[in-house]
């Protein structure tokens, strides 16, 4: 690129079941986009909305020839339309922001100058934590920690779904993660390169209500977690130890106390035991299905999303 030249950025931006915002989250886009030395290209990547979303779409950008709408055949989750928006874009740049304005468009400035000088991650951390946004601080709360504790990456706390990749971090992307069991927000932090993070304030819902039950929620933090880190399959061993260890000291117990005394008539301490070893049983053998689960998802390689439409407004 030569020096002067503007750089070229991709937004991506997942959309489901976002009537209510969508027009304004454009408008506000628009502005904000007017004023900066870059070439846009919008991808709104419609996961499966069973609203009028995509209708709303097309008709507010009929005319705008940097928009392209992908439409998947179902709701396949924002991470697979994430995964969408950056197998389509073509950008220098590409910035990953919802479509509830919770991510302040008025940051893509910043996040340019920050490409501009060399960054090629460029991850995006909440200094106010919008209890509106219960995905997010959920996972800040309890769950860096935790993945942080027990994985071989370090992730920063806080970070988003909001981001700035390069081209050839966006490649990388497409070829190499590919994997069924994902969390975007983790592998942009691993992947190296020069890397970078900016503070925002993050917003409240511009309009319309959040898609993540806490349901969706766990399951999100489990699957990061086993999408990083082996460790919890350690946690059938380091019971079995432990139990292990218990288990000898109550038999020397119960003999000593047969062979000299009254033998001991220990109904509680049976309760006890076999509650806690049945529990800690059922759990490991249901951890170790999850990771299964994942396997098999893995090995069937199903693509990650199918679409069903696009709508490309540039005629080229
Ligand atoms: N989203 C999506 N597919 C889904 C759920 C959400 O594409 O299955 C989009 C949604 O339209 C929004 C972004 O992902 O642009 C974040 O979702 P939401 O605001 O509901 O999550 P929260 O911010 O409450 O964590
Ligand atoms: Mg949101």
């Amino acid at each position: 690129m030569p020096a002067n030249a503007h750089p070229t950025c991709t937004l991506v931006v997942p959309v489901y079941n976002e009537e209510a915002g969508i027009e304004l989250f454009y408008k506000t886009i628009l502005d904000e986009i007017a004023n900066l030395k870059a070439d846009f290209e919008i991808i709104f990547v419609n996961d499966g909305s069973t609203d009028r979303s995509k209708e709303i779409l097309k008709e507010i950008t009929s005319n705008d020839t940097r928009v392209k709408i992908i439409s998947f055949s179902r709701n396949y989750g924002h991470e697979s339309a994430m995964i969408a928006g950056i197998d389509y874009s073509s950008g220098d740049a590409v910035i990953c922001l919802d479509s509830d304005l919770q991510h302040p468009p008025k940051e893509i400035g910043k996040m340019l100058e920050k490409f501009n000088e060399g960054y090629e991650v460029v991850n995006m951390v909440r200094t106010k934590n919008g209890d509106q946004n219960a995905r997010e601080s959920f996972n800040s709360r309890f769950f860096y920690r935790l993945i942080n504790r027990i994985s071989d990456i370090k992730l920063t706390e806080n970070a988003s779904d909001f981001f700035l990749i390069s081209r050839r971090v966006a490649e990388i992307l497409k070829s190499d993660f590919r994997e069924r069991t994902r969390f975007l927000r983790g592998i942009i932090q691993m992947v190296g390169f020069r890397r970078t993070t900016l503070e925002y304030e993050a917003a409240k819902r511009a309009a319309g209500e959040s898609k993540y039950s806490f349901w969706k929620l766990m399951k999100l933090s489990f699957t990061a977690i086993a999408s990083f880190s082996k460790i919890p399959l350690l946690l059938g061993i380091v019971s079995g130890a432990i139990f292990g260890i218990i288990s000898i000291i109550l038999i020397i117990y119960s003999l000593i106390m047969w062979i000299f005394a009254t033998p001991v008539s220990g109904y509680t301490t049976l309760i006890i035991f076999l509650c806690a070893f049945a529990s800690i049983q059922l759990f490991v053998t249901g951890l170790i299905g999850q990771y299964i689960g994942y396997l098999f998802d893995e090995i069937k390689g199903r693509p990650i999303y199918l679409v069903e439409e696009i709508t490309d407004n540039n005629p080229n």
